[in-house]
């Protein structure tokens, strides 16, 4: 199985947060802006996806079968 995630980049503000918590997961921009509107991963980043997705303070990060709390 694999991690589907779901980024609203037009509503990216560039906090760089979910890149900090989950490096792994998220790639950013040279201007620390989270730019891929959708990629999967491999089931064993499942928890850190889930670890970038909450720390969004914009909540634009979504991930299939997961919710935001
Ligand atoms: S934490 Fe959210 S707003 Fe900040 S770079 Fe990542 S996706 Fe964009």
């Amino acid at each position: 199985m694999t991690v589907k995630i779901r980024v609203d980049v037009k509503c990216c503000v560039g906090h760089a947060r979910c890149a900090a918590v989950a490096p792994e997961v998220y790639e950013l921009d040279d201007n620390g802006f989270n730019t891929t509107p959708y990629k999967e991963v491999d089931e064993s980043l499942r928890k850190q996806a889930i670890r970038g997705m909450r720390a969004c303070p914009e909540k634009v990060i979504t991930i299939d079968d997961e919710d935001g709390r």
